[in-house]
C-alpha cells in the first residue's frame, strides 16, 4: 500500500522530513497539496499570497517529476479531500510537516481523527520551525512573551539538526486525477498586476536557494549596519520563501553559520550573522506567540487597547494603501508593496506606525492590506509585527514612541533613492527636500516637475497635530489599566 505525503507550507523536496519518510518507508508515494478556503476558522489566501503559491506549486511539481511522483492537485475542505485520496489508493499511512498554526493545527487534528477511524495512521514532523512552540518554556515553564529571554533559550538550546538531503527518484503511483493548476484561477489575468513581482521574484526551491547563496556572497557581510537602509540590498528578501516553506529554517541557520567559517576576507563579521540569526529567531517568536494566542490577528494582545478610539476613515485608509499620504516615505513603501509584492521591514514599520497613530487606524486594517498584498504575507509575522508597531502586542514597541516619518526617511534613505525608485514623479527633486517636499519653495518644486496636490499630494495629516492627536488617544487607554 502506498503511503502519502500531504504537503502545504513545505513547497520544496530538500530537508523535508515528512517526504524523507516516505522515500525511507520502501512503499509507493503519492504526493498532495490541497487548496483549502473551505475548513472552517482558516484564513483564505491573500491576492498576492495565491500569485506566489502558482509558481511554487509549479516548480514543486517539476522537481517531484524529476523523482518519479507526480504531484496530485485537489481543491476542497482538507479533511474531504485527504480521506478521498486516501479512499483511492488505498494509502496505508499520511505524513506531513506541521504548520503551528492553531487554525491549521485543528485541521489536521481533524484529518488524523477522520483517519484514525479508517485505520490509517499519520505522522507529522518539525520542518518549518527551528524549536516546536509546545517546546520552548521560561524557566518558571510558561510560554514566552518577551523576545529576547525568547532568543537565549533558543540559542542555549542544543544547535538546530543539519539539513536533510533531498531524496532521489521515488517510485510513484499512477492514474490519479489532478487538477489543472489554471483552473484554481491564482494567477490575475485582466488587470495583471504581478508583472512587478514577475521581475522581481523566482518563486520555488531553486530560486529559495539562488536567494539564500547571492545573500551569503553579497548581503550577508554588512548586514547588521545596512539592514536598516531600504536604499540597499541588505537583505536576503528570504520571506516569502521560508513563508511557503520552498527554503527551510534549518536550511538558513546552517548555511548562515557556516560563514562563521568562511576564509577571512569573505568572512561576515560575528555581529552581522548573530543580526540575521536573530531575525530568523523573531520569525520563530511570531510563531511562539501564535501557537499560544489563536487570535492575534483578530485581537490586541494587550486587552487594554480594546477600549482604543479608533478612528473610522474610509478616504485615510484609501489614501494610505494607494501611497498618497503625501509623506515620500510612507509612500514609497505602499507602492513598493503593490509593485513588487514585498517592502523593507524598515519601511513596513514606518507605514504601519503611519496608518495606526498619524491616521489612528485599527491595526487590523493595515494587517489585512497586507495580508492581500504580500508575497510572504505570513499567518504569525504579519499580526505578530502589526501589533508590535502598534503597541498593543506582547514585548510591543511602546504607543507613545510615534515615527516622524521625514526624520525616518532622512536617516534611513538619506539620498532618496527609495523614494524616488518608487515615486518617479519625485525624481528631481534634491535630496535635501526629497522627504519633505511640502516645505520646498512652490517654484523649486515646479523646477523638478512636481505641482503638490497634482502631481504628488499634499500630506493628509501634519505631523505634529496628529502625533499629538496620537497621545491624547492613547492617554484615553491609559486611564482604562
Ligand atoms: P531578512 O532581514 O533577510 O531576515 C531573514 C528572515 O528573518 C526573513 O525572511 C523573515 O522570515 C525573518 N524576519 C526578519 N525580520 C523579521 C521580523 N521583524 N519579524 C519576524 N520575522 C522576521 N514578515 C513576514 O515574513 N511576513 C509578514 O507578513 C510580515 N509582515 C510584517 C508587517 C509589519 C507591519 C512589519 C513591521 C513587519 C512584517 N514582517 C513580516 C517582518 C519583516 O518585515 C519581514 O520578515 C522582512 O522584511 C523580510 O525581508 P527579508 O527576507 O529580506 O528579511
Amino acid at each position: 500500500a502506498p503511503i502519502l505525503v500531504w504537503f502545504r507550507d513545505d513547497l520544496r523536496v530538500s530537508d523535508h522530513p515528512a517526504l524523507a519518510a516516505a522515500a525511507t518507508s520502501g512503499r509507493p508515494v503519492v504526493v498532495l497539496y490541497v487548496l483549502d478556503d473551505d475548513s472552517p476558522g482558516l484564513r483564505p489566501l491573500g491576492a498576492a499570497s495565491r500569485w506566489w503559491l502558482a509558481g511554487s506549486l509549479r516548480a514543486l511539481a517539476a522537481a517531484l517529476a524529476e523523482r518519479g511522483v507526480d504531484l496530485v492537485r485537489r481543491r476542497g475542505p482538507a479533511v474531504r479531500v485527504v480521506e478521498a485520496v486516501v479512499a483511492e489508493t488505498g494509502a496505508a499511512e499520511v505524513v506531513w510537516n506541521r504548520r503551528h498554526d492553531p487554525a491549521t493545527d485543528a485541521v489536521d487534528r481533524a484529518v488524523a481523527a477522520a483517519l484514525a477511524r479508517r485505520g490509517v495512521g499519520v505522522r507529522s514532523f518539525l520542518a518549518s520551525l527551528l524549536v516546536d512552540p509546545a517546546e520552548a518554556r521560561t524557566k518558571g515553564g510558561t510560554p514566552f512573551s518577551v523576545f529576547t529571554p525568547f532568543l537565549r533559550h533558543l540559542l542555549a538550546r542544543p544547535a538546530p539538526r543539519a539539513p536533510l538531503p533531498a531524496p532521489g527518484p521515488l517510485r510513484g503511483v499512477g492514474g490519479l486525477a489532478s487538477e489543472p493548476l489554471e483552473s484554481w484561477g491564482l494567477e490575475p489575468k485582466a488587470p495583471d498586476w504581478a508583472a512587478g513581482f514577475r521581475a522581481l521574484w523566482t518563486p520555488g526551491e531553486a530560486g529559495a536557494q539562488a536567494r539564500l547563496a547571492a545573500f551569503l556572497d553579497n548581503g550577508l557581510a554588512g548586514y547588521a549596519t545596512l539592514r536598516d537602509r531600504p536604499d540597499r540590498p541588505a537583505t536576503s528578501r528570504l520571506s516569502p520563501h521560508l513563508r511557503f516553506g520552498e527554503i527551510s529554517p534549518f536550511q538558513v541557520w546552517a548555511a548562515a553559520s557556516l560563514a562563521r567559517e568562511a576564509p577571512r576576507g569573505a568572512r561576515p563579521s560575528g555581529a552581522d550573522i548573530d543580526k540575521f540569526l536573530a531575525e530568523v529567531a523573531w520569525r520563530e517568536f511570531s510563531y511562539h506567540l501564535l501557537a499560544h494566542h489563536p487570535e492575534l490577528a483578530t485581537r490586541s494582545f494587550q486587552p487594554r487597547f480594546d477600549a482604543f478610539p479608533w478612528r473610522d476613515d474610509p478616504a485615510g485608509l484609501r489614501a494610505w494603501q494607494r501611497g498618497e499620504t503625501g509623506y515620500p516615505i510612507v509612500d514609497a513603501g505602499m507602492r513598493e508593496l503593490w509593485r513588487t509584492g514585498w517592502m523593507h521591514n524598515r519601511v513596513r514599520m514606518v507605514v504601519a506606525s503611519f496608518l495606526v497613530k498619524h491616521l489612528l487606524i485599527d491595526w487590523r486594517e493595515g494587517e489585512r492590506w497586507f495580508w492581500d498584498t504580500l508575497v510572504d504575507a505570513d499567518p504569525a509575522n504579519n499580526p505578530a509585527s502589526w501589533q508590535w508597531v502598534a503597541g498593543s502586542g506582547a514585548d510591543a514597541a511602546p504607543y507613545f514612541r510615534i515615527f516622524n516619518p521625514v526624520l525616518q526617511g532622512e536617516k534611513f534613505d538619506p539620498d532618496g533613492a527609495y523614494v524616488k525608485e518608487n515615486i518617479p514623479a519625485l525624481a528631481d527633486v534634491p535630496a535635501s527636500l526629497i522627504h519633505k517636499p511640502f516645505t520646498a519653495p512652490p517654484l523649486l518644486l515646479r523646477q523638478a516637475g512636481v505641482t503638490l496636490g497634482e502631481t504628488y499630494p499634499h500630506p493628509l495629516v501634519d505631523h505634529a497635530k496628529a502625533r499629538a492627536r496620537a497621545l491624547d488617544a492613547l492617554a484615553t487607554i491609559k486611564a482604562t489599566e
